[in-house]
């Protein structure tokens, strides 16, 4: 492993960001950019130093109140819902032409301040954030209702509307990637929306409603408050007048998110956490499985939800596989992820931070044992090394719990129905992997995981059509594709007696 940790201090910076990072960041709401009511900042660290790179407008239950009043407004005028569907397309295909524009501005900020590596952060946070937005504005004009054929003299049809208010909590490791997923289908389907950004990165948000303000949505149709979650977050989940709330988190606040909406039984769609197993049999082609499987769960620094974090090999290639990926994880570039070279950014947090470390030494606790990595580097930022850790056992915590770092634990098995047991023997159902050459064996495998998506031959591979999310408690409801405008629309019957 190969580590530099040295600094771009901000006045380095693009002269861009220093502008933005200097600039007040308030909320948006109604079409305006506000201070909080409470007159609160928050501070926003950069992860590969630990320093306050900026501050942004604290937004807690008051401030959510008011943005759930204008999205209402915004909702009941019918300014969006009632646009031409092709109208209201184009101003999306704007949105995601600015934000393409825009592109290695958003790519900084997403790097300062996840601590993601700036190159992954151009070539997937961004471009796919925009490709998410372009396709959900291509769906504006297609939300069809269906004729029904019922006995006696009627015409019965359906037509698909908007639900109405939709809050969205969005998490820290896609910041601008999941605001995407959020508001495309929100906006195709004609919601108004309370966008809640987390509080450890505010920035692509903040970036994100500037742009929305030069397209020139209609006042509250898309709303912007930054804040903590258990007072803006909260706040969203139990609001009255929220009619759905999106949330993409931990399955802990996940349930909390469940509780409190159940005040007004709003709609709750919910993409949680996972314990994805990735699966390599004898017969892999072992060089890419190999890679593969080290891209499964070092991408983004394992904060990914979908993260390969159980790796199951069968026997014979076992050792071979586990080494190689090690190999592979003590060549990995950890560093700053303003670096262009680095692939091994810090983690969002110093809470991230000790839990990742935490998890790694219960393992060694309870009796397994690392074959790289281990722990932190430095002692400054929030570094932990990729880290490979076998000698497990079902029952360890790092076998249950989803740890949201660079740490993958392997596992030997023999046969695919002990594999396929063993894979699905966690409550989450989030993501699979599967590698091997025999065709019937992959689909076999696939039928058999209790997973949202599965990939054969590959891993992590997203595209805004494809549906995304979980079995079990690895959420409700999926993202992207169609299945994610269905969720932002209620359907209603009309019968029409003649
Ligand atoms: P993590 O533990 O990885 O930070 P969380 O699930 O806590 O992930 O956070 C995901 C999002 O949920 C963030 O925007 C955060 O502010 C928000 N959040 C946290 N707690 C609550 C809560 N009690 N109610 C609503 N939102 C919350």
């Amino acid at each position: 492993m190969t580590t530099t940790l040295t600094q771009t201090s901000t006045a380095q910076l693009p002269a861009f960001a220093q502008k933005f990072l200097k600039e007040p960041k308030k909320l948006f709401i109604d079409g305006k950019f506000v201070d909080a009511k409470s007159g609160k900042t928050f501070p926003v660290f950069n992860p590969a130093t630990g320093e306050t790179i900026a501050y942004v407008a604290e937004g807690d239950s008051a401030d959510i109140d008011l943005a759930v009043a204008a999205a209402r407004r915004a909702f009941e005028r019918g300014s969006w819902r009632k646009m031409s569907p092709s109208q209201r397309s184009r101003l999306i295909y704007q949105l995601a032409d600015k934000m393409e524009e825009r592109l290695e501005d958003f790519a900084l900020l997403e790097s300062l301040d996840n601590g993601k590596p700036l190159s992954i952060a151009r070539v997937a946070d961004v471009p796919l954030a925009v490709d998410n937005l372009r396709y959900m504005a291509g769906w504006a004009t297609k939300i069809l209702g269906d004729t029904i054929p019922i006995p006696g003299d009627f015409h019965a049809y359906t037509r698909r509307e908007p639900i109405g208010v939709a809050g969205q909590i969005i998490p820290w490791n896609f910041p601008l990637l999941m605001a995407a997923w959020k508001i495309g289908p929100a906006l195709a389907a004609g919601c108004t929306i309370v966008l809640k950004p987390a509080e450890q990165t505010p920035l692509s948000a903040m970036l994100l409603a500037e742009i929305a303000a030069e397209v020139g949505f209609p006042e509250g149709v898309l709303n912007v408050v930054p804040g903590y979650g258990e007072t803006a977050g909260a706040a969203i989940a139990a609001h009255p007048d929220v009619d759905k709330v999106a949330f993409t988190g931990s399955t802990d606040v996940g349930k909390l998110i469940v509780k409190a909406a159940a005040g007004n039984l709003k709609k709750v769609t919910l993409e949680l956490g996972g314990k994805s197993p990735n699966i390599i049999f004898a017969d892999a082609n072992i060089e890419e499985a190999i890679a593969g499987a080290a891209f499964a769960i070092f991408f983004n620094m394992g904060e990914c939800c979908s993260a390969g974090s159980r790796l199951f090999v069968e026997r014979p290639v076992f050792d071979q596989v586990t080494q190689a990926i090690a190999n592979a994880a003590k060549g990995m570039k950890v560093g700053s992820g303003l670096d262009q070279s680095t692939e091994i950014g810090p983690l969002v947090s110093d809470e991230q931070l000790d839990r990742v470390t935490g998890y790694i030494q219960s393992g060694i606790d309870e009796g397994a044992r690392t074959l790289s990595g281990g722990g932190r580097v430095g002692d400054r930022g929030y570094f932990v090394a990729p880290t490979v850790i076998v000698d497990v056992k079902p029952n360890m915590k790092i076998m249950r719990e989803e740890i949201f770092g660079p740490v993958v634990a392997a596992t030997p098995f023999d046969d695919m129905n002990e594999v396929l047991e063993q894979a699905n023997d966690t409550v989450f159902g989030l993501a699979a992997g599967v590698w091997t050459k025999d065709v019937s064996k992959a689909h076999n495998v696939a039928a058999g995981l209790r997973a949202g998506s599965v990939w054969v031959n590959c891993y992590n591979v997203f595209d805004a059509a494809l549906p995304f999310g979980g079995y079990k408690q690895s959420g409700w409801g999926r993202e992207m594709s169609h299945n994610a405008l269905e969720c932002y629309t209620e359907t209603k019957s009309v019968v029409v007696k003649l």
